[in-house]
Formats: structure tokens, sequence, C-alpha cells
């Protein structure tokens, strides 16, 4: 994943904006280090909050010279100004999100306590600044921009008048009244599906029951009990998705559809859990904003900043994907209940509880492959090395060299300094691989600092994953899924890496969510390329390759039975656009909510008792409660994208320099200066994404 911060948060580090700062915090000194990489030999948490505070306070005084000004608005005296008023925020604040998150000791998890309203506050404060908007409008309206310039100016344009910045104050008040309301009943929800989750674990008498799980796993279920008042001897923990994962390898029939209930019932008022008032309100507040700025619904408001635009792009390329797909999850289905009427008898009626246990059987009857058997294959430093940064040495003609003398904030860290073919230096590049206690959980990469030409700054990239490191000595593996992962980040890295990008905002990795993804899905596509793999897949002890014959079965075991992950994720994406696709006055109450799920999968086709959505209405987190709201489409929009590319560069060479040049003159150096779909359109000679090579790409 990318890592996004607010939008004003954006940077520059120029000197003379620093003159009021006079003491040694060294998060407001400029660094001497190359490409003014933050000095983590000199900075301590407590310099975090001071500089933070003083930051903040020199947007507010830039601002306020901006609406000032007394000669007539101009690109440079408005525009501009206001993309570099928060340079020094935006330096220190991603020195401090990069370490908060990779590193949360309990005084930073204080300090980001104190910070988070101030930033909120900061933001509401430009969000709503009339005088300021009132200077950018006249820009926007009189200047006659080309390029960049245009672009920027449009981008911050459309932000202000997004926020409602257009509308009469009465208006205005109201979108204010429903942001309140809205950031409420996401609280509300932040607290209660957590609990419904929570209490929707399953309780288990006996270790009979638990038959077909590990010693590991049934020891855990004994801990989970334990942590939770001990009621029963064993409790079986419900995950966020539909499905559990426990359903893999549970023989006991009766407990594997007690866990399945349990995990769609857990806030759809059949037991102590209700959230469908919340999502009702939360789906009728968002319709309502969308008719106040002007659009028939949510979705309509909310797609006109992506690159799919308009929810009948969305809807057509739905469409397309749903008609390929259900032949296939159909034959899927049919060839599981038939493998399990092997045993079960010929009246076996296969139940989306079973499917799990009977599709993990038959992988292992096919092609029984495990982590412990691929690991050795997959060192860490090997991957990196010889993977990854042998791909876009190959690809991108980019070269590496480890930089050990630029402190780190974890002495796990590697820096990397990145030069381009022709020798000349292009950017920082640190991998922080460890899993650690105060690292959160996942994957992702972000930056100390954008390239900005405006600026004279290179970009300082980093990658953060969650390895498990291996004792002093010994090489630390990788399962396989933690190899695309490191490729994966990768992908994103280089968009921040090879961007070439006048303004700030406009460069690197600030692009719209439906292709943000795009380049790192793409990149992991290198990771399979046997020029590529068997160059980094080598045993850790020996220097072996991997044997063909494990190496057949871990790929196709890569994409076995893949329908099902494919046709839960699409019906997710579905209820997600159904649900803010209507007027305000057409929203379903809570009583009606259950009945709309059932019927917005019918209208689509995707009405399939064995292929539940991932997420159900009232436990979709992604569009309830975080920012996902009519775009969880994005997910498998830019797989599309990806692929799309990945066959385009297959078609002139998977590995050819010349296509990898084109790819980053059309797309990777070009941040978010141009439209997106014309990119993609300029890479690709495609006009628009072509949804059915997904299906092949999986396996399908
Ligand atoms: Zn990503």
């Amino acid at each position: 994943m990318k890592t996004f911060k607010t939008l004003f948060m954006i940077g520059i580090a120029t000197a003379m904006t620093l003159t009021a700062c006079t003491n040694d915090n060294p998060l407001l000194q400029q660094s001497d280090l190359p490409y003014g990489a933050p000095d983590f030999s000199k900075i301590q948490p407590a310099h975090y909050l001071p500089a933070i505070e003083t930051a903040i306070r020199e947007q507010r005084e830039n601002i306020d010279k901006i609406v000032k000004n007394t000669e007539d608005p101009t690109f440079d005296n408005t525009i501009l100004a206001f993309e570099e008023s928060g340079a020094l925020l935006a330096r220190v604040a991603s020195v401090f999100f990069g370490v908060v998150e990779a590193d949360k000791t309990p005084e930073l998890a204080e300090t980001e306590k104190k910070v988070m309203p101030m930033l909120t506050d900061l933001e509401n404060e430009i969000t709503f600044n009339r005088q300021l908007f009132e200077r950018i409008r006249y820009v926007h309206d009189n200047e006659m921009l080309t390029g960049e310039k245009q672009k920027l100016t449009e981008e911050i344009y459309k932000k202000f008048v997004r926020s409602g910045a257009l509308l009469p104050e009465d208006k205005m008040a109201r979108m204010k009244e429903i942001n309140l309301r809205i950031s409420e009943l996401q609280q509300q929800w932040g607290d209660q599906l957590p609990e419904a989750t929570n209490d929707a674990a399953v309780w288990v008498e006996t270790k009979e029951e638990l038959a077909g799980l590990s010693e590991a796993d049934i020891a855990q279920c004994q801990d989970d009990a334990k942590s939770r008042g001990g009621q029963s001897p064993y409790c079986i923990v419900i995950v966020n998705t539909t499905q559990q994962p426990v359903l893999a390898s549970l023989d006991n029939r009766e407990l594997r559809k007690r866990v399945f209930e349990a995990s769609i019932h857990r806030a759809d008022g059949t037991g102590n859990h209700n959230t469908f008032a919340l999502v009702s309100e939360i789906a009728r507040l968002r319709a309502e904003q969308a008719e106040i700025m002007g659009y028939k619904d949510y979705a309509s408001y909310s797609l006109e900043k992506t690159m799919a635009k308009t929810t009948d792009n969305v809807m057509a390329f739905l469409e397309n994907l749903i008609a390929a797909y259900k032949p296939k999850a159909d034959a899927e289905t049919k060839a599981i209940e038939e493998y399990a009427r092997k045993t079960m008898g010929p009246d076996f009626e296969l139940q989306p509880y079973d499917r799990f246990y009977y599709s993990a059987k038959m992988k292992k009857e096919l092609l029984d492959v495990s982590d412990d058997e691929v690991k050795p294959y997959f060192n860490i430093d090997s991957v990196q090395q010889n993977g990854v940064f042998y791909a876009a040495t190959r690809v991108y003609g980019i070269t590496f060299k480890e930089r050990k003398d630029i402190p780190t904030y974890h002495p796990d860290m590697k820096v990397f300094e990145v030069f381009d073919k022709d020798g000349k230096p292009l950017a920082l590049f640190y991998s922080d691989y460890f899993r650690r206690p105060t690292k959160r959980g996942g994957a992702w990469m972000s930056e100390f600092a954008k390239q900005s030409r405006q600026r004279n700054q290179l970009p300082i990239i980093y990658n953060v994953c969650n390895s498990a490191k291996a004792p002093e000595g010994k090489p630390s593996l990788l399962t396989w899924d933690e190899v695309t992962t490191m490729f994966h980040e990768f992908g994103h890295a280089l968009h921040g890496i090879l961007s070439d990008c006048q303004y700030n905002m406009l460069s690197g990795t600030d692009v719209a969510r439906d292709f943000v993804e795009m380049p790192s899905q793409f990149n992991e596509s290198f990771a399979v390329i046997p020029e590529i793999f068997d160059h980094y897949a080598k045993h850790a002890e020996t220097g072996q390759p991997m044997p063909a014959d494990l190496k057949e079965r871990m790929l196709k075991s890569i994409n076995f039975q893949s329908a099902y992950a494919l046709g839960e994720n699409l019906a997710a994406t579905c209820l997600d656009l159904a649900w803010h696709m209507l007027p305000s006055t057409e929203i379903p109450t809570a009583e009606q909510a259950s009945n709309f799920e059932v019927e917005a999968l019918k209208k689509v086709g995707l009405l399939d008792v064995q292929v539940p959505p991932r997420y159900s209405t009232s436990y979709f987190n992604h569009v309830w409660g975080s920012g996902y709201a009519a775009g969880y489409y994005s997910y498998l929009w830019t797989e599309v994208l990806a692929v799309n590319i990945a066959d385009c560069f297959a078609s002139r060479g998977a590995l050819n320099p010349e296509v990898g040049q084109d790819f980053r003159d059309k797309i990777l150096s070009r941040g978010n200066t141009g439209d997106l779909m014309q990119m993609f359109a300029d890479f690709t000679g495609m006009e628009q994404p072509d949804a059915s090579a997904l299906l092949k790409a999986r396996g399908l």
C-alpha cells in the first residue's frame, strides 16, 4: 500500500523560510547530509512536538502573507506561494509520521495524540479561508497558464471547490454540519464494529471439536480463550473478512457452520450488535453532501477526482468482469463439490463454510507445497538485491549503492543511493523490512522528501515491511507472499524515485486512488519472470537454484481456485457502489438494509451463496469507517491496469530497456501532471483498460 498524508502538508526545504528558527532543533535546520536526508543521529523524540508547532506557525504566517498581499493575485504570488507555504511542516511531518508508523514508542504515541488535532485544525482553517480561496479563484479564472502550472492551479482550485468553497453561506454551514456528524458516526462505527467482531468469537468446549487445526493453532485458541475471560477452554477469534481462514482446516462441519454464521451475522442485528442505523445515516448524509455540491449521488461526486471519472465507466468495467467471471466461478464451485462428494457421498451439498475446507484438501492433493519448502530459496538480501534491484537495473538502467554512513531511525534499516543510467545521483532509498513490536502491521511506501525541481529536491523514499528477522548469523528467509510484497512496495518506490516534476504537490505517488496501486502491482510481475526469479531464488546455504518441480508447484498454487477471491471482491465492490449511487431520498433505512444488500447483489448477477461478499454491509469498514467509500473498485481497477501494462511489456520484451524508458517517460516520471487515463493510453495504445486480461493473469 501507499500511505497518504493530508493535502496541505506539502513540503519545501528552503533555508530562507527557516529564519525564525534560531534554536538547535535538528528538525528545523537544513540537514547537512546528502539529499538533505533527515539526520537521525541528532533527532530525539522530544524534538518533534516543538518542531511541528513551529512549522504550523510558519505555514499560518505564510498563508497570511498570501492573503494580505495587496498586488493582484498571480500564479507566483498565490498558487506557487500556497504550494510552498507548508514546506517546513511537510518536511518535519514526513519524518515524524515515518517514524511513528514504523517505530512508535510510548513517547511518540503521546506526541501523535497532541499533533493530530493541531493538524486537523490547520487543515480546516485553510480549507475554509475565503480570502485565500478568492485569490486562488482569481488566478484560476484569469491567468492563461499551461503545463504543470495550469495543472497545479487546477488541482488546488478543485480541492477548495470540492470542499464547498463556492457554496453560499447557508449551504457551506450545512456541509460543515454534515462533516461533523459523519465524523461522529464514524467514531461510533469505530467503537461498535471491533466490539461486534470481538463478541462474535466462537467458544469451543473440547479439543476434539478442533480436529484439523495444528497444535500451534489449538494453543492459540487456548490463549485467546484465556485472554477473553475463559468462559470455555477454547476460543476461535473472528477476523474482519466474511470468510475465516480457520475454515480451511476445521474437520468438524457443525463448528465450521457456527464460525461462518458468527462472522456474517456479527453486526446485522440478529445478535447483540447492529450497525445498520449508522450505515444508513452515513449513506444518507453523503448523498446529501453530493446533492449540495450539485452531483446526482455520492459516487459521482467522489469519482470525479479519479482516473475512472464516472460511475458509467466503473459499472461498464465491472459488468465486463462479472460476465467473464461467472462461468469460472460456477465451474470452480462444481469442481469443489464433486471433490467433496467423493468422501461425503453423492447427496452432499457444498455450503459456503465447506468451500475453503475442500479447496484446501484438493490443493494439497494436487500441488502440496508448503512455506517451509520454499523459504530457504528466498533469502531477504538476495530477494532485494538480486531480485528487486536487479529487475530495476535491467528495465530502467538504475543502479544502487549501499550508504552505511547515512543515519537511520533503527539499526535494522539499510540505506541505498540510487543512480540513473548516466551515473547521475537520483534518489535515496531506505529499506526497513523486519517486524518489531513498535511497528504497525502490513507493508507500505512513503517518503521523507518528495521530488521537486522547484525545490531542487531529489526524492528520499522508504519501504517498510514486516518480515521475521533470523537470529544473528542466520539468513532471514521470506515466504512467497513476502517476496511479492517486497516487489510491490518497491513498485511504489520507483514511482517516487523516477519522478521528474516541477512541483512537490504533483510529483511522485500523489495520484488518484485508482491509479496509485498500478505501478506497485505491475512491479510484482517481475518476481516471476524466469530471468529475474532464477537470479534471486537461490538456496540460502547451498546457493542452488530452486528445483524446477518445486518452482512449478509453487507458481501453480498461487492461482489455485482463484475465482472465489475475485468473486468476493466483485461482490463487495458492487455493494459499495450500490449504497453510494442513490439519491438521499432513496437510501434504505436500517430495517431495509439487509434486504437492500440481497437485491443489489441480485441486480448485478452476484447473488451467490457460495461466494458471499468479502465484507457485508454491516461490517464493511473500508466504506463506512475509512476512506474507501465508492472507491473499493480501485483494487480491481488498478490490478487490471497493472496486468494491461505487464502484457504491453511482455509483447515488446518484458526486460527490454527501451520499453522501460518508455514507461518511465510516459508514466513513472510524470506524477499527477497529466490526465491519468491519457498517460495509460499513451503507453499502452489502449483507450480503456481491458478487464478481460485480469482473468488470464489470475489463472482463470
Ligand atoms: Zn500498494
